[in-house]
């Protein structure tokens, strides 16, 4: 099966759990999760129509960026980001960092978007939604006092949240988490905008409360039903990963 074809299917499929919400498959954003694929396969995926690609790291996306790989669709960065790279990411190339899991990532992404001439870094926050010590996000507790600081910060528009449940949950649990990283986007949906969950000017930016992103290859349908309205599928696009490969 070929890139489009893989993205054909997933579109089908997506199409088929929005519907069973009371949604069409087009309100959901389809992210393709390039890591450790080629250009090539970055830029086939960009033909079929995908509706963005994210990358983890920054290396590899520093590198796919010189070889034009994302020309054509918006590229979000969804890996974890350490404070000393924020300046490879924060260039006005990426459209949405997704993973931003601290205060202190916020106050770097701010300091580095402030550098740059008339532009808003749009963020997702990461919740770190099963409380999993060895990684990284916003602890739920956190998270209402993350999105108040986001607001205050005029070179940043925060648009939501993103999760990943623990990668050994049941199908079950998974759901569960997803119901629950939904909870939360709605209720903060509701503190910080004050029931408006469309267009509010707090720090000046006109900021939206508009993307949950959840649910990727095993679980993409699940996330859907509990309300995502963006989800990061890699390997059921680009095949299997080969993390012995350079
Ligand atoms: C790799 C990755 C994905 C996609 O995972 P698959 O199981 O290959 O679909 C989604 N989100 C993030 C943050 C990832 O790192």
């Amino acid at each position: 099966m070929s890139v489009a074809e893989n993205i054909a299917e997933i579109r089908e499929r997506i199409e088929k759990a929005a519907q069973s919400v009371g949604k069409k498959g087009s309100d959901i954003v389809l992210v393709g999760a390039s890591k450790m694929t080629d250009a090539a396969a970055c830029r086939e995926a960009v033909a079929a129509g995908i509706d963005a690609l994210g990358e983890n790291r920054v290396q590899e996306m520093r590198l796919k960026i010189s070889q034009r790989a994302y020309d054509g669709a918006p590229l979000h960065f969804i890996g974890h980001l350490q404070r000393n790279k924020v300046r490879q990411v924060v260039t006005g190339e990426v459209s949405l960092i997704q993973s931003v899991g601290s205060n202190a990532l916020l106050l770097e992404i701010e300091k580095a978007a402030a550098g740059l001439e008339n532009f808003i870094q749009p963020v997702l926050l990461e919740v770190n939604i099963g409380e999993e010590a060895a990684k990284s996000g916003f602890l739920p507790d956190d998270l209402q006092a993350g999105a108040e600081l986001a607001l205050t910060l005029r070179h940043i528009e925060v648009r939501g949240l993103m999760a990943i449940p623990p990668f050994d949950a049941t199908p079950e649990e998974n759901r569960r988490y997803f119901d629950r990283v939904y909870a939360l986007y709605v209720d903060m949906g509701r503190n910080l905008f004050h029931n408006n969950i469309n267009n509010i000017n707090i720090n000046n930016n006109i900021n939206k409360w508009d993307i949950l992103s959840m649910g990727m290859s095993g679980d993409f349908e699940d996330a859907i039903r509990a309300g995502a309205t963006m989800v990061r599928v890699g390997t059921s696009i680009f095949g299997a990963r080969h993390y012995n490969k350079s």
